[in-house]
């Protein structure tokens, strides 16, 4: 699996669609004081699921949308695909190329697409993970990510580990499995509540 490029079109500095490509090995992107090198990396974290606005730079989602300057308005909406290699499956979808697509509006209001195919961000939650791409992966590696591994806690230590032996994606499952367990024995409650009004 490998990222091959990345589309953007109206988030943060990019009013412009643009399209970039990375080729085999390794990409640099270099440029001048606030010319946007941070806001490229902040558009692949944004796709992988990153749901905090702080994560982003920003106070609020709706703060990735282009905000307009001098000489141009604002735009309405920001939209960001990755286009990710998976001729190895590294993705359990029957295709060698993935695009996946995240969109917000102004009025908050969200879009999440799977080789154009609306989905939800679980979906992408779900596809990225124990690949160590995800919202919490390993590949994004910012300052905080440094201090997390560095981190005393082993309970943050741990969760890189999880990701990194591909084992997240049974946690995840067990919490949604407990959290409907719960759910399920109020509901239960309720019955017998009802049950012994009626008797
Ligand atoms: P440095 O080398 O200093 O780290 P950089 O190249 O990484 O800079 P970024 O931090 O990616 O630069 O970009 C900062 C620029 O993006 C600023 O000029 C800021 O005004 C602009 N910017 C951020 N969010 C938006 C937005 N929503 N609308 C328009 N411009 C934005």
């Amino acid at each position: 699996m490998r990222l091959k490029g990345i589309k953007i079109n109206g988030f943060k500095s990019f009013a412009d669609k643009i399209s970039l490509s990375f080729s085999n090995g390794i990409t640099a992107i270099v440029g001048p004081n606030g010319s946007g090198k941070s806001n490229i990396s902040d558009a692949v974290r944004w796709v992988l699921g990153e749901q905090s606005a702080k994560m982003l730079r920003g106070a609020k989602m709706e703060d990735v949308i282009f905000s307009g300057t001098q000489k141009r308005n604002p735009m309405g909406f920001a939209e960001v695909t990755l286009i990710l290699d998976n001729s190895d499956r590294t993705f359990h979808i029957e295709f060698d190329e993935v695009e996946v697509t995240r969109k917000v509006f102004l009025s908050g209001e969200s879009q999440y697409m799977i080789n154009k195919s609306a989905c939800r961000l679980k979906d992408i939650h779900e596809i990225f993970m124990d690949t160590g791409l995800g919202r919490d992966g390993y590949s994004m590696v910012g300052q905080g990510k440094i201090e997390e591994i560095l981190s005393s806690k082993s309970d943050d230590r741990r969760q890189i580990f999880e990701e990194a032996a591909g084992i997240s994606k049974y946690r995840y499952r067990k919490e949604e499995a407990q959290r409907k367990l719960v759910r399920t024995n109020e509901n239960l409650d309720r019955v017998y509540d009802i049950i012994a009004e009626l008797e």
